[in-house]
C-alpha cells in the first residue's frame, strides 16, 4: 500500500472504537510508557521528555503529559509555526495552552531550542512496524524536527496501527522503540 492508501485503511480501522474505547485503550500504553522512562531514567539518567498532545483519535497522552510534569521532568510539546515547522515550548500545567494548527493543545511556556538536552522522544503516528519505520498524518513535521533530536525516540500506538510494511522514503526517520 501507498502512503495514502494506508492512511485511509487505519483511519477506517479507527473508526470502528468510540474515542471513549481508545481512551481506555491508551492507559495499558502509557503505562508501559511510564515504565520504559522509569527504567531508562535509572539507568541512563533522563530529565526532559518530547512529548505529544493527543488528538481525540491518538493514543491518549493528556495524563502522561500531567503525571510525567509533576514528577519533576521537564515535558516539551510541539508547537506548529508557519504552517509548516514546528517548535518546541515547556509544558507548565493544564491551563497553561493554546490551540494550535488542527485543534492540537500546545504549550504556553518558554520556546526549548536546546535539542541535544533532550533525553527522550514520544512520537505519534497513523501507523509504525515493528522495526520502527513511521507513518505520520502526511505533512512530515515529526520528520522535518526530528533531525535535530538525536535522543532514543519512542513511537505510541494501538495494535491495529502496528503493520508489516511502511513505505519509506530517504527523509522517514526511524523509530528506536515501538510502545503498543
Ligand atoms: P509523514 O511523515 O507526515 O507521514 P511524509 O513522510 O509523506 O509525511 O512527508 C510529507 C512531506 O514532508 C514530504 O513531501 C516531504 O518532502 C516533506 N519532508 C519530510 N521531511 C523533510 C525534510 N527533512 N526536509 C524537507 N521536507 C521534508
Ligand atoms: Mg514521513
Amino acid at each position: 500500500m501507498q502512503k495514502k492508501e494506508l492512511r485511509a485503511y487505519i483511519r477506517e480501522l479507527k473508526r470502528q472504537y468510540s474515542h471513549e474505547q481508545l481512551k481506555q485503550m491508551s492507559s495499558a500504553i502509557t503505562n508501559r510508557a511510564i515504565d520504559f522512562i522509569h527504567n531508562y531514567d535509572k539507568k541512563d539518567g533522563c530529565k526532559t521528555i518530547l512529548l505529544y498532545h493527543s488528538l481525540p483519535d491518538e493514543v491518549y497522552t493528556h495524563s502522561l503529559i500531567s503525571s510525567l510534569s509533576d514528577k519533576g521532568y521537564t515535558v516539551l510539546l510541539p508547537t506548529v509555526i508557519d504552517n509548516e515547522n514546528m517548535e518546541l515550548h515547556i509544558y507548565i500545567n493544564d491551563e497553561e495552552y493554546h490551540v494550535g494548527a488542527m485543534n492540537i493543545q500546545e504549550a504556553n511556556g518558554d520556546a526549548f531550542d536546546c535539542y541535544e538536552k533532550i533525553d527522550l522522544a514520544i512520537i505519534p503516528g497513523m501507523a509504525f512496524t515493528k522495526d520502527g519505520h513511521r507513518l505520520g498524518r502526511g505533512k512530515g513535521y515529526y520528520d522535518r524536527i526530528l533531525q535535530k533530536i538525536k535522543c532514543p525516540l519512542i513511537g505510541l500506538a494501538f495494535p491495529f496501527q502496528i503493520v508489516d510494511n511502511i513505505p519509506c522514503e530517504e527523509h522517514d526517520v526511524k523509530m528506536n522503540y515501538i510502545i503498543s
